[in-house]
């Protein structure tokens, strides 16, 4: 089905197009890879009188540490993402999780910041922000400001995000020595969208002890869902099975997944508890050096 009619802009700056996107007061779209935004719009659930393109601004697709932070430009493409030396060496969660979206063409095309914005619970990477403790970097008319991955998702397609603001910038602090992530997808066939997944960031103290761990969960509620309880129970524990179990049962029941056409309820609940198990136990061997 062809999208209903809409006005359509490609400027070269970020102000041109903070500018136009406040000018069409709410009835404006950023439009990023495209590859949600169009399927939506052809699909009539979305229509955007404008579109604006921001894939003529300079200077959004980026990849590198810097400073504190593991700097990510919102244009970057999520197999840009993949591709990277660094990630691979040191996000492994970023680096599953990029691999496992989709197809390559949909990768080749789609961006971190349009992932990370649509605010669709099937979505990988907004887990992954969440366990890693990510600050979305934002650009509005009155300036910038930095959203908290786990505080950036309201509802279903409802985010902290702004109608005339753009997302520039997702950061994350940079992982020093003892850290390890990975994150862990199921689903139905290659490319699907999760029926559940799992990602785990945590450093490990000298004692070997975990000093600090971080939980996001994808597609089992109406958000991706920071699992706070089962990240707190692993700060300060050795990671011995018992310790895994029980916070693996704290993120099966931070869960709020729906029975449909992916499973019941109990089954998805039951794979948040199974793969938090061995997500954490992989983040863990990354941490002390391997893969
Ligand atoms: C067949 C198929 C399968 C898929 N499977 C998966 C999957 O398994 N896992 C997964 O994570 N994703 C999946 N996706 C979604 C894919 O990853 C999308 O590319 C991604 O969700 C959106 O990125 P985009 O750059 O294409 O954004 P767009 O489609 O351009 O935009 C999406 C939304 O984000 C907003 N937006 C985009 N960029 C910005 C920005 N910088 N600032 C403010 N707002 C912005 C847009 O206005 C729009 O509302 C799939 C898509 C398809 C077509």
């Amino acid at each position: 089905m062809y999208p209903p009619s809409f006005d359509y802009y490609a400027p070269t700056s970020l102000e041109e197009a903070i500018r136009l996107l406040d000018q069409h007061q709410g009835e404006a779209k950023v439009l990023a890879g495209g590859q949600s935004l169009i399927g939506m719009m052809k699909l009539r659930l979305a229509q955007p009188g404008a579109l604006i393109d921001i894939n003529r601004v300079p200077n959004l697709a980026y990849v590198r540490e810097d400073g504190a932070f593991l700097r990510i430009g919102a244009l970057t493409r999520i197999n840009e993402l993949h591709a990277s030396d660094v990630v691979r060496a040191r996000y492994g969660a970023l680096f599953d999780a990029s691999g496992e979206i989709a197809d390559p063409t949909v990768r080749n095309w789609g961006t971190v910041g349009g992932n990370a914005s649509h605010g669709d619970p099937g979505n990988d990477l907004p887990a992954c922000l969440m366990a890693l403790d990510a600050q979305y970097q934002v650009q509005g008319p009155k300036g910038s400001r930095a959203i908290p991955a786990r505080q950036f998702y309201q509802d279903s397609f409802v985010t902290a995000l702004q109608p005339n603001e753009v997302l520039t910038e997702v950061s994350v602090p940079k992982a020093g020595a003892g850290s390890g992530s990975a994150y862990s997808k199921m689903e139905r066939k290659v490319g699907d969208f999760a029926t559940a997944a799992v990602a785990v960031s945590l450093r490990l103290g000298a004692d070997g002890a975990i000093a600090k761990a971080g939980i996001g969960l994808t597609n089992v509620g109406p958000t991706a869902i920071y699992a706070a309880a089962a990240a707190d129970a692993l700060a300060g524990k050795s990671g011995n099975a018992a310790e895994v179990e029980r916070a693996a049962g704290l993120a099966a029941d931070a869960a709020r997944p729906i029975g449909d056409n992916r499973g019941p309820v109990d089954f998805k609940k039951d794979m948040v508890r199974v793969w938090t198990r061995r997500t954490v136990a992989s983040a863990i061997a990354r941490a002390k050096g391997g893969h």
